[in-house]
């Protein structure tokens, strides 16, 4: 068989790794790709066809949203057939947010589509900007008898190929910005690419890709401390059209046992409005009824969302309430792994 030259696409949405310094105020903003490309002729020797692609106006990933998500989404679709990998240029603020979008907006998805982006601009004498692109389009560009390896959502950052649904930002500084904490890496970059070939999401390829756009945007993230206000709680679950929560609660999945704070959920329960619960921890997993402090939300239709991530949990409910699923069958399907977001 004779091996052919995987086609390469670059989407760049913005972020720091294309980022210049204003002259005049010093603060960081979004330059043109294209001056991203002369920065690295590195890229000219990469065993692959690199084409790109940028939003007309790159943003800052703070100013992130579905719209963009479907963006995105929307450019992996109209270029399937011809690309064999995608990168996806991204500031890393709220790139765990994205990848977790994405990876539930691409059902079937068999083709690479990673992640990346960088704490220093291209610029600057010690960027990691550079490893981290030239690394993911490798990455992206692996193949085994002209097939892609990796076959799923993810975030290159720092030598590690993570499964992006798995990730979070955990350093604002650091060059090692995300962590994978209930999943292992897919690859580790060395002298070698390291692939884990065990941990790799298996997708059902016969089926084609599916590429779903339509996010609620109508919910909220719950964040419980101690001594929160019931009439904070009360407000937002009483906000207009409120169709989901995030509960993010303490360790494994507990929060008050006082009345107030159980009831207030159970009448946002019975109105239809889903809550799901996630731990505040790092790591680990959601597990009701292993305390009295959390044995009440199960009893009343709170749904577990195990050991995700908040922003895989976030975007998963963005995506569900998007398919028009029946109340009976909406917890089941949301405790459900979609991909491999949870174990
Ligand atoms: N604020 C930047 C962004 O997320 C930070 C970065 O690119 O890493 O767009």
């Amino acid at each position: 068989m004779t091996k052919s030259i995987p086609n390469i696409l670059l989407i760049y949405t913005g972020g720091t790794i294309g980022m210049i310094k204003d002259v005049e105020t010093g603060a960081l903003r979004a330059f043109d790709f294209n001056n991203l490309l002369l920065r690295i002729p590195e890229l000219k020797l990469l065993d692959c066809n690199i084409k790109t692609i940028s939003f007309a106006e790159p943003i800052d990933s703070s100013n992130m949203k579905p719209k963009y998500w479907v963006d995105i989404a929307e450019i992996i679709e109209s270029n399937y057939d011809n690309i064999d990998g995608y990168v996806v240029l991204h500031g890393s603020d709220t790139m765990s947010y994205s990848a977790s979008a994405l990876s539930f907006m691409l059902e079937n998805l068999s083709k690479p589509v990673i992640f990346t982006g960088s704490q220093l601009p291209i610029g600057d004498l010690r960027t990691d900007a550079k490893e981290n692109l030239i690394t993911s389009i490798q990455i992206a560009a692996l193949q085994h008898y002209n097939k892609p390896v990796i076959k799923e959502v993810g975030l290159y950052f720092e030598y590690k190929l993570y499964r992006g649904n798995r990730t979070t930002k955990v350093n604002a500084e650091h060059f090692e910005a995300f962590s994978s904490p209930n999943y292992p890496d897919l690859v580790e970059s060395g002298v070698h690419l390291k692939v884990n070939y065990d941990s790799l999401y298996k997708p059902n390829l016969r089926q084609s890709l599916i590429v779903h756009k339509h996010l609620e945007k109508d919910i909220a993230i719950i964040k419980l401390f101690p001594g929160i206000l019931s009439t904070t709680i009360q407000s937002i679950l009483n906000t207009e059209n409120l169709k989901g929560v995030i509960l993010e609660t303490y360790g494994s999945g507990n929060c008050t046992t006082e009345n107030w704070f159980i009831e207030l959920l159970n009448e946002a329960i019975k109105k239809g409005i889903y809550v799901v619960n996630v731990t505040q921890c790092l790591g680990g997993s959601v597990s009701m009824g292993q305390y009295e402090t959390s044995s009440k939300l199960k009893k009343i239709g709170v749904i577990s969302g195990k050991n995700s991530t908040t922003e895989a949990a976030l975007s998963k409910l963005m995506y569900l309430l998007g398919q028009n699923i029946s109340a009976k069958d909406f917890k089941t399907k949301y405790e459900t792994s979609l991909r491999g977001e949870i174990n």
